[in-house]
Order: structure tokens, then C-alpha cells, then sequence
């Protein structure tokens, strides 16, 4: 091994070197000097701190520090910044103050001999070893520090830590042999021994042994560490039965997954240990490539708990430094006692307890299981998403359900057939069996206008309420029912964790086209709406990933354009309805890929990172969960029902109605001369050249505020005569519209450049907006100008080259 490496102390009597007094900069005096020696605390909070100045070797003037006062405000490089007490208490600091150095014999100034002691001080690494009992941690550290340990081939051999010092590249390393754990709860004794550490005595480095043999298990704490997000790397040990076993494991993609490096070692005969060393300094020298922060995506339901129990908490950022609070509000919904004692100091624990309190409940309710189960459920949906991505077993003896269901579910060849029959029978489903309480809905809205019409005295309420509220609004409703169904399937796929598997198969082809697979699962969400498909692409890691997804999920058909496609397909198209509708989809989807494609290669030019898809447990769907999580993905929809269209379709209605002329003209040359037939007429120059004439130029303005009102305004201004009519008559009506010479309006051609124009154009109001906040707002303006200059620019195109053909 290494010459360099020798042996320099050895102590049995434990953690000789952590017991060295530590000075922090909080405890540092008003007016006094110090140098920093080091930054502790969690990925995160290092680097913002590290961003102020705060590294090693720089001085810090404490400016103001009154004992109980909060912040305290220092002056690093010349200028002044405040911290948190507790953010200085992860940062650890030498004095330059004379009596601090007693035994300084002054051959030279006091800061030359900090400046020293740092240097000296910097160069030392703490390094804990965790991992599970039996993975090879002692025999690690034996090799790795000349100690011999007692080694053993059964658990529980390690009772506390032991701690060796020794050399390698010029640092100084105190590797720290921890008991084995399976787990960082608060059970065993072990496991508070190693979180406590791990918290307290804040190791520069945590150094993961895993036994390769075992991979599944073992991981289950490694995803416990990454929650925490300390400084890390993996030794992938008794990689020597790895590889007996003819199992094959794709280091390089696990460790991109995962985050940080991972070396194989064959601790038994020393093999890969100075790798692993190699691999340590680098850490520390903050110079390794492989390093980013992943997390551990727990799903929508979980994610969601976290938000919302870390809200509050991110006012006490500081004040938790020691955890990052995507950590402490997972440990809060878990109920961990520690984190909970030192959340209950905070001035607003009473909230931050009670939420945390309800989430826990609710989830447990929902998933009728404890919620430690919960989450180490999903821990391992992780573990098998990674694996399954790099891992090939020897011996094939996957015996689980789940694993038998992927075998075909996410099979190479079988995958895809039966991802498709399912989105077709999905579809199918939605058609079919919507269409029957559709012919209800309808009924009944003829009803309820012919009673309204028969009551109110004529005049203009009466008008109101007929033309204006209930075709507008009924116009839309009657598409209710295929939505909930939609929602109701995509539920379905979410909550038995077959999404997951589509993603999973999609993601070569993915891929291909610049995203990730998890893209997929907001694809299909975006079938149903586009505001919570936006929200979804949460779950996607990479920002890029994130911002390409969130871009083409325009161009994917919402459920809300359904109704318009519907009118026009089943009245111009009626010999091929599905082919048509189905045309239309595609087209969005082609124009989602190019546009991914384009975007790609202007905006980002780095090649994809590799992410962890989960795959949950395969569940039994209880009708009760997938009623609730239906009900959540409409209750927007149901939102939109009631207020942005009821709104809309009064002022279309009005703005049709005034000013209202006396005398007895049709209602044709009343909407002409209205408000509206106004606004129409000021738009057709723009809309003229593709085939569109003002009525529809007013139907595409309106459909700004959400695509379903179209519908509602071609109701108004294709006027229904005396009574409402459902969205058949007014297929009807459009086909027998004409032209002032009298021959019909509408060719097929044109209503399919229309529905063209409204598969491409401005998505709605309320997506704009959700772009706007999930990536930021200019990628939402970006949306609006590309998207409706793209539809322009197409459906110019199809008509003029359609004409000349036709
Ligand atoms: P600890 O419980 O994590 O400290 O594990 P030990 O270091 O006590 O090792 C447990 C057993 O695994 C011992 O019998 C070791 O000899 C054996 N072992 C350790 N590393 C390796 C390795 O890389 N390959 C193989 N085949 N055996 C190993
Ligand atoms: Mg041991």
C-alpha cells in the first residue's frame, strides 16, 4: 500500500482526536479575530454560507455580538454581513487573539501562526465509516489504518467507535469504524449512536460501505444518508462476490444516479482502498465531478406533505442548520422524536407540530398503513428504480409479485404493446362510457332552459339566463363525465404504480428526444390538464428536464379542448371521427417533440444527467384512494366550471347583447352590430388569411381564458334560435352556416385548420400562469409568443397548400 501512509497514533480509547476542543464563530467575542477553519452543516447551507466568503483560511471580525441578540454581524472581506447564532455554530474557527496562544513563542505574528495552525488543522479529514453490520466497515478501516481489529463474519462485533489516524496525500485522515446499522431511525442503540454522530460530531466526509452482494438491503440506509445530505461516497464492498456471482453492476450510471462517487474494494485483501482514499481527498478538495444533491423523490402524496410541513419551517431555516429542512420535514411526518424535540424550541413548533401532525394522519389514513411502511415502501421504490436501471442479477431468483408483473409489464419487447393498449383502452373508456351520462346531462340542460324560457316573462333576463348562462356553461358541462372518467383512469395508473413503469419503458425513446422518462407521467396528466401536469414535472430533478417538459406540455391535448375537437370532428367529420380526433393528438405530440428538439439544442447544451426512477411497490388500487385522487385533479376543473366560464359566458352574452338594437332585426344582425361582432371584425384581418372569418376570430379571443369557451361562444354567436341547445344542434348550426353568397361556411378543410389553430395556440390563461411559477415568467411569455405564432404560421400554411390541392 501507500509509503506515505504509516501509522500515526493509535487509540483504542476512542474519538481522540473529536475530543480536541473545537471553537466556534458563534462563541467568539464582540471585537475579537478569528480565522475560519472549517464549514459544517448539510450541502446546502455550506454552500450559500461558503458563497458569503465564509471558507477556510479567510478572517472574520466579530463587529457585534451581544450575548442574547440574534443575528450577529460580522465583517469578512471588507464587508459586513449578519448571521444567525446557530449558523455561526457550523463554523469552526481559530482566534487570532493573543491569549488564545499561550504557547505561541511569537517568531513571528500571531496571524502567520493561525494562518499555520489552519493550514495544518484543514489538512485533517474526518471520515465516518456507516454501513450496514457485516458489510466489511472493520475490515475497511484495518486496511485502510494498519489497525487490526477484531474482524468478524457475524453481526454486532463493532460495540462503539473506534478511531484511526493515518496519512495519504499529504492530508491527514481520522477514519472513525461506527457500528453497523440497518437504518438511521431511533430503535437501536447502534442507530441513535450513528445518527447522533453523524449530527453532532459532523464528519467532513461519510464514507457509505456497502456489501455489493446484498445491494438491495444495503441501499435502504444509503437513501436514509442521502435524505440527510452530507458530503459522501460509497465503497461498494465485496465487489469480489459481485462479480462471482456473474451479477453485473454499471458503477458509473448508479453513481450519476446517485449523486456521488462510488469505488469498488474488495476490503478483505485491501483491493480499491486507496481508490477510495483517492476519492476522499477529492471530496474534500471539493474537486470530484460526480457530485450533485439528489433527493429521494417519495411521490406526489409525500412530496406534497413535505411542502407543506417545510413552509413554516423555511422561516426557521437557521435555526435547524444542523438538518436541511427538506430533511427535518420528512423526519416530522415520520414522527422522529430528536427532530421533533428540536423543533419544539422554535417560536412556532405549536403549527409546524400540528401540520406535520395532519399530514401523518392523512397519509396513514390514505395508504392505510403506519407511515414508517410508507415511507420505506417508497425508499425502496427508489432502490429498485436504480437498480433495475444497472443491475443485473446472476441468478435469476426474483420471486416477489411485483417483480413477476415487471418481468412482462416492463419487459423489452412487451412493454410498449401493452403501454399502448392500455392508454388505448383509457381513451376507449372515456368515449364509451361518458357517453352515456353526457345524453343525461344534456337532457336535462334542454329542460332546465325550456322550463327557465317558459316562466321569465321575454326581455332580457330571460335572454341572460338561456343564451348567456346555460348553453354557455352547459355547452361545457356536458363534458364532464368524460373528464372525470380521464381523471378517474389516469388515477388508476398512478396509484397501482404502473405510471411509473411507463415512464420507466419510455425513457430510451425519452431520451432520444432530450428528456427523461419521467416526462412522461406530466404527458399524460397534460391529456387530462395542462396546470396540474405543470405541477407534476416537480418530480422531474433536473431543471432542464423540468423547463423542456413544462414547455411541450402545451401542445399535448387537455381535456378542455375536447369539447371543441368533439363539435367540429363529429360535424365535419363523421365517417372518420376517431381517425381525425386521433390525427389531432398526434399532431400535438409531433409538434411537442420538434419543439423539444429545437429547444434542446438552442437553450441546453449539456447532456442529460441520469436520474432514479422510482418503481413503487405495484398496490391494489382502493377505490377510496383512486376516488380522492380523481377528486383533487378535478376539483380545478370543476373550479374553472363555475367561474371563469359562468363569468365568460355573461360577458360574451352581453357583449353580444348591447348595444341592442329595437327594432326588429335578426338575431344575426343584432350579434354584428354588438360589441362583439365589433371586436370580431377588428381581428379578421389577422385571422383572414387562414380561412377564418370574425366569428371565429372572436371564439379564438375568447378561448384565451380557457379553450372550452370556444364552444360557448360559437353557442352565442351561431345563435341557437329560440330555445338552449345542447352541442349537437350546434353542430348542426355550423354546418348549415353560410357565406353571404349562400354556399356553406365551413369545409372539412377549414374546420380542421380551426382545430388546428386551437391545438397549437396560447394553451389558457391558467397554464400560462402555472408556467410562470413553476419555471419562471420568461419562459412563460416565451410560451405565448411561440406557441401562437407556431399555430399561425401552421394552419397558414395547411390551408394555403390544402386550397391549392383541394
Ligand atoms: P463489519 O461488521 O461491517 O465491520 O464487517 P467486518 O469487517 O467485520 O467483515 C465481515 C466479514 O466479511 C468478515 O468475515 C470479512 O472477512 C468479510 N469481508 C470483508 N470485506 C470483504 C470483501 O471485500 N470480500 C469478501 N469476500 N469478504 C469480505
Ligand atoms: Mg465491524
Amino acid at each position: 500500500m501507500n509509503k506515505d501512509r504509516k501509522i500515526e497514533e493509535l487509540e483504542n480509547s476512542n474519538t481522540q482526536y473529536l475530543d480536541e476542543p473545537r471553537l466556534l464563530l458563534s462563541e467568539m467575542k464582540e471585537h475579537t479575530r478569528c480565522m475560519i477553519l472549517k464549514v459544517h452543516g448539510h450541502g446546502g447551507f455550506r454552500h450559500r454560507i461558503m458563497e458569503l466568503g465564509f471558507v477556510r483560511g479567510e478572517i472574520v471580525d466579530v463587529v457585534k455580538n451581544a450575548p442574547l441578540l440574534d443575528p450577529v454581524e460580522y465583517r469578512i472581506m471588507g464587508s459586513h454581513v449578519s448571521l444567525r447564532r446557530s449558523e455561526a455554530a457550523n463554523i469552526e474557527v481559530v482566534s487570532l487573539e493573543a491569549d488564545a496562544h499561550p504557547d505561541n513563542p511569537f517568531n513571528g505574528t500571531i496571524e502567520e501562526h493561525v494562518t499555520h495552525e489552519v493550514e495544518e488543522r484543514g489538512k485533517q479529514i474526518t471520515v465516518a465509516l456507516v454501513g450496514n453490520p457485516n458489510c466489511g466497515k472493520t475490515s475497511f478501516f484495518n486496511f485502510a489504518t494498519g489497525l487490526r481489529e477484531k474482524v468478524g463474519n457475524y453481526s454486532g462485533v463493532t460495540v462503539s467507535s473506534k478511531t484511526g489516524t493515518f496519512h495519504h496525500e499529504g492530508y491527514t485522515i481520522n477514519m472513525v469504524d461506527l457500528p453497523g446499522t440497518y437504518s438511521l431511525t431511533e430503535y437501536t442503540p447502534e442507530e441513535l449512536y450513528v445518527r447522533e454522530f453523524l449530527t453532532e460530531q459532523k464528519p467532513d466526509i461519510v464514507l457509505n460501505v456497502v456489501d455489493a452482494g446484498n445491494l438491495e438491503r444495503n441501499l435502504f440506509l444509503t437513501t436514509q444518508l442521502i435524505d440527510q445530505n452530507p458530503l459522501m461516497l460509497m465503497a461498494l464492498n465485496m465487489y469480489d462476490e459481485l462479480q462471482r456471482s456473474g451479477s453485473q453492476l454499471d458503477i458509473q450510471q448508479l453513481s450519476a444516479m446517485l449523486g456521488f462517487p462510488i469505488v469498488p474494494t474488495v476490503a478483505k485483501n485491501g483491493t480499491g482502498i486507496n481508490d477510495v482514499l483517492g476519492a476522499i481527498v477529492k471530496l474534500y478538495e471539493h474537486q470530484h465531478q460526480i457530485t450533485k444533491h439528489i433527493h429521494i423523490n417519495y411521490g406526489e402524496d409525500v412530496e406534497r406533505c413535505i411542502r407543506q410541513i417545510r413552509t413554516p419551517l423555511d422561516f426557521h431555516e437557521a435555526t435547524l442548520a444542523a438538518y436541511c429542512n427538506r430533511y427535518a420535514a420528512l423526519k416530522l411526518l415520520e414522527a422522529d422524536k430528536s427532530v421533533t424535540e428540536t423543533v419544539s424550541a422554535l417560536p412556532n413548533s405549536d403549527e409546524i407540530l400540528q401540520i406535520a401532525k395532519q399530514c401523518r394522519e392523512r397519509l396513514e389514513h390514505e395508504y392505510r398503513n403506519d407511515i414508517a411502511t410508507i415511507i420505506s415502501d417508497l425508499k425502496y421504490g427508489f432502490i429498485r428504480g436504480a437498480l433495475s436501471e444497472t443491475f443485473k442479477n446472476g441468478d435469476d431468483q426474483k420471486k416477489q409479485l411485483g417483480y413477476a408483473l415487471d418481468v412482462v409489464l416492463t419487459n423489452r419487447w412487451l412493454g410498449i404493446p401493452v403501454l399502448l393498449l392500455f392508454m388505448w383502452l383509457m381513451f376507449q373508456a372515456t368515449f364509451t362510457i361518458g357517453a352515456y351520462p353526457q345524453q343525461w346531462i344534456e337532457m336535462g340542460i334542454e329542460w332546465l332552459a325550456n322550463l327557465i324560457h317558459g316562466i321569465l316573462p321575454a326581455g332580457m333576463l330571460n335572454d341572460l339566463l338561456t343564451d348567456g348562462v346555460i348553453s354557455g356553461v352547459g355547452g361545457v358541462l356536458v363534458f364532464l363525465p368524460n373528464i372525470l372518467i380521464l381523471f378517474f383512469f389516469i388515477s388508476l395508473l398512478e396509484d397501482t404504480g404502473y405510471m411509473a413503469r411507463a415512464a420507466f419503458i419510455m425513457d430510451k425513446f425519452m431520451h432520444k428526444i432530450g428528456l427523461h422518462g419521467k416526462s412522461f407521467i406530466p404527458y399524460i396528466i397534460g391529456l387530462g390538464c395542462g396546470v396540474p401536469a405543470i405541477m407534476a414535472t416537480r418530480t422531474l430533478e433536473n431543471p432542464k428536464d423540468r423547463i423542456l417538459t413544462i414547455l411541450t406540455i402545451p401542445f399535448i391535448s387537455c381535456s378542455a379542448r375536447l369539447p371543441v375537437y368533439l363539435l367540429f370532428v363529429g360535424a365535419f367529420f363523421p365517417k372518420n371521427q376517431g381517425l381525425v380526433l386521433m390525427g389531432i393528438y398526434l399532431i400535438g405530440v409531433l409538434v411537442a417533440i420538434v419543439t423539444s428538439l429545437i429547444i434542446n439544442k438552442v437553450a441546453f447544451k449539456k447532456a442529460t444527467d441520469q436520474f432514479v426512477m422510482e418503481l413503487p411497490p405495484y398496490r391494489f388500487p382502493t377505490l377510496r384512494n383512486t376516488l380522492i385522487h380523481m377528486w383533487d385533479k378535478s376539483v380545478m376543473y370543476l373550479k374553472k366550471m363555475g367561474t371563469v366560464i359562468l363569468l365568460a359566458s355573461v360577458i360574451i352574452w352581453a357583449l353580444g347583447y348591447f348595444p341592442h338594437s329595437t327594432e326588429n332585426v335578426t338575431k344575426q344582425q343584432q350579434v354584428e352590430q354588438s360589441f362583439i361582432g365589433r371586436l370580431g371584425h377588428t381581428v379578421e384581418p389577422v385571422v383572414r388569411p387562414l380561412g377564418f372569418d370574425w366569428k371565429m376570430g372572436v371564439s379564438l379571443c375568447t378561448g384565451l381564458a380557457a379553450k372550452e369557451i370556444i364552444v360557448s361562444t360559437m353557442g352565442v354567436l351561431y345563435g341557437a334560435d329560440d330555445s338552449a341547445e345542447g352541442t349537437v344542434a350546434l353542430g348542426t348550426k355550423l354546418h348549415e352556416a353560410t357565406d353571404s353568397m349562400g354556399t356553406p361556411f365551413f369545409t372539412p378543410l377549414k374546420a380542421f385548420c380551426f382545430l388546428l389553430f386551437i391545438l397549437l395556440y396560447f394553451p389558457c390563461i391558467a397554464a400560462i400562469t402555472a408556467i410562470g411559477r413553476e419555471a419562471n415568467w420568461k419562459w412563460a411569455a416565451f410560451t405565448v409568443c411561440y406557441t401562437t405564432m407556431l399555430a399561425w404560421l401552421i394552419t397558414f400554411l395547411v390551408w394555403q397548400v390544402g386550397n391549392l390541392i383541394i
